[in-house]
C-alpha cells in the first residue's frame, strides 16, 4: 500500500504555493519597513526550553508537544511555537549587546499533537514577530498596528482586534487565590481538565474549550479588575496609543492566552470566517521570559500568525503566478529537437522562462501543450527550418508567425520578448 503523509501534517502543493508566497512576501516587505529583521531558528531544541517558557500546565505542555529521546537519550522536542527559541537564540548569541538588532521576525513549521479539524493541524506555520528590550506601552500599540497593517495589506475581510492585560506578578497572585476560590464554589461544574486546572493553574480556565466551563467563566473574577496601579495605566496608555493611530478594539476581559509567560497586554486578531478556529494571529508582552530562560531581564513583546487560517481567508484568485513571457520550444525531428534543447537551455540562462517537451510528440499536441502553459510565444525548430539556418517564432496572442535566422537568434528572442 502506498504510504501517506502523517495525520495532520500537510502537503502544500503547488496551486496553492502562490498564496504562501504572497503573504510570506508581503510580511517581509511589511516588517521590514518597520525595522524588523529576520531570523531563522531551529525546529528542533531541548524539551526543557519550552517546558520552562510556556509553562508545565499549559495545554501546550501537557498534552501538545511531540517530544521523543534522541539516539543519545536526550529529550528533544519539535518547536509548538517560535517565541522560546528566539529568546533563547537572542540570549545564546549575547545579541542584546549589539544595538539597534531587536525587532525580529521569523516563519516556519510548528508542531502541536491536536485534533486536526479546518485551521487546526499538527504541523502548521507561523509569521512570529518579536521585540526585545523595549517596555514603552508605545511598542504594544505599535506591533498591534503592524499586525493589522499586515492583515488589511492581504485584503482580508471583518478582522477584529480583542485586547485585554494579564496584570504583572504583582497583581495576578491576588487574582489567583479569588479565582482559585471562585472555583472552588464551583468545581463540581467543571470540566475534568479544569478540575485538574483548578489547583495548578487556575488561569487556563479561561482557555478551556468546553461549553460549561464557558459558562462558569463568564461569571467568573476578571483579572482586569483586579489590576494594580502600574498595570492599570500601562493599560490605559496601550490604548491612548492605539487610539493616536485610530485602531478599533474591543477590550475582552476573557482574553487568556494560553502560554503562561504573557505579562500585561495580551491581544489576539479574530475572523468570523473560520467556525471555530476563529483566532488568525494573537501575541502580547512577556517581560519576564527573558531572565526565566537565562538571560538578562529585558521586556518582550511580540505576535505569532498561523498562516494556514490565512491561506484559508485569502480569496482563491489571491497570490496566483503573474502571467509570464512564457516562451515554449516546439521541435519536429531529432536533430530539431537536440538543436532545440540546448537553444532551451541557452534562452533560460539568458532570463527568459521557457519550456519544451521531450516526448516527441505532434506539432499539434506541443501547441496544445503551449497553451496550457500560457506561453505567449512558440519557437518551432523543424528539421526543415534547419537546414535553412532558421527558426520560426509564433506570436500567440496575435496569431502570427515569423521566420527567425538561428544566427542571433538569442539576441533577437530576447529584444522580442522582453
Ligand atoms: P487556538 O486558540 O486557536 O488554539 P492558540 O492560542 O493555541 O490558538 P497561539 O499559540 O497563540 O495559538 O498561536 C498563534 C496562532 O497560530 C493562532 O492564532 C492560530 O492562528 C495559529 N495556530 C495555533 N495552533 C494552530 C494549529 N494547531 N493549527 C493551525 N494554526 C494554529
Ligand atoms: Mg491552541
Amino acid at each position: 500500500m502506498a504510504i501517506k503523509a502523517v495525520k495532520g501534517i500537510n502537503d502544500i502543493l503547488p496551486n496553492v504555493v502562490g498564496r504562501w508566497q504572497l503573504v510570506e512576501s508581503v510580511a517581509r516587505r511589511i516588517f521590514s519597513n518597520f525595522g524588523f529583521q529576520e531570523i531563522r531558528i531551529p525546529i528542533l531544541e531541548k524539551t526543557e526550553l519550552f517546558a520552562r517558557s510556556i509553562g508545565e500546565t499549559t495545554d501546550i505542555v501537557e498534552k501538545e508537544m511531540y517530544t521523543f529521546p534522541d539516539r543519545n537519550g536526550q529529550l528533544l522536542t519539535l518547536r509548538p511555537e517560535a517565541t522560546a527559541s528566539v529568546v533563547r537564540a537572542f540570549i545564546q548569541h549575547k545579541l542584546h549587546l549589539e544595538p539597534g538588532m531587536r525587532k525580529f521576525y521569523t516563519m516556519g513549521p510548528m508542531f502541536r499533537h491536536e485534533r486536526p479539524q479546518k485551521g487546526r493541524y499538527r504541523q502548521f506555520h507561523q509569521i512570529d514577530v518579536e521585540v526585545f528590550g523595549v517596555d514603552d506601552p508605545m511598542i504594544d500599540a505599535e506591533v498591534i498596528y503592524m499586525l493589522l497593517v499586515y492583515l488589511q495589506e492581504l485584503k482580508l475581510p471583518d478582522i477584529k482586534m480583542h485586547i485585554n492585560s494579564m496584570g504583572c506578578p504583582d497583581c495576578r497572585l491576588p487574582f489567583r487565590q479569588s479565582l482559585a476560590d471562585y472555583l472552588e464554589g464551583v468545581s463540581d461544574k467543571l470540566c475534568s481538565d479544569c478540575q485538574r486546572r483548578r489547583r495548578t493553574n487556575p488561569l487556563r480556565i479561561f482557555d478551556c474549550k468546553v461549553d460549561s466551563c464557558g459558562k462558569l467563566v463568564d461569571e467568573a473574577p476578571v483579572l482586569l479588575e483586579h489590576l494594580c496601579h502600574e498595570c492599570g495605566e500601562n493599560f490605559q496608555s496601550v490604548q491612548d496609543n492605539l487610539h493616536s493611530l485610530a485602531v478599533a478594539y474591543t477590550i475582552d476581559p476573557l482574553l487568556v492566552r494560553g502560554l503562561d509567560y504573557y505579562t500585561r497586554t495580551t491581544f489576539e486578531a479574530i475572523t468570523p470566517h473560520l467556525g471555530a478556529q476563529d483566532a488568525v494571529g494573537g501575541g502580547g508582552r512577556y517581560d519576564g521570559l527573558m531572565k526565566v530562560l537565562g538571560g538578562p531581564d529585558l521586556p518582550g513583546t511580540g505576535f505569532a500568525i498561523g498562516m494556514e487560517r490565512l491561506i484559508l481567508l485569502l480569496d482563491d484568485k489571491a497570490g496566483a503566478p503573474k502571467e509570464r513571457n512564457r516562451l515554449f520550444v516546439a521541435c519536429l525531428g531529432e536533430e530539431a529537437k537536440s538543436r532545440g534543447f540546448s537553444l532551451a537551455q541557452e534562452l533560460r540562462v539568458s532570463g527568459l522562462s521557457v519550456e519544451m517537451d521531450y516526448e516527441s510528440k505532434s506539432l499539434k499536441a506541443q501547441m496544445r501543450r503551449a497553451d496550457k502553459l500560457a506561453s505567449t510565444h512558440v519557437l518551432i525548430v523543424g528539421d526543415d527550418e534547419l537546414a535553412k539556418g532558421a527558426a520560426l517564432l509564433r506570436d500567440m496572442e496575435a496569431s502570427s508567425q515569423e521566420e527567425i535566422p538561428l544566427e542571433g537568434l538569442v539576441e533577437q528572442l530576447l529584444g522580442r520578448m522582453k
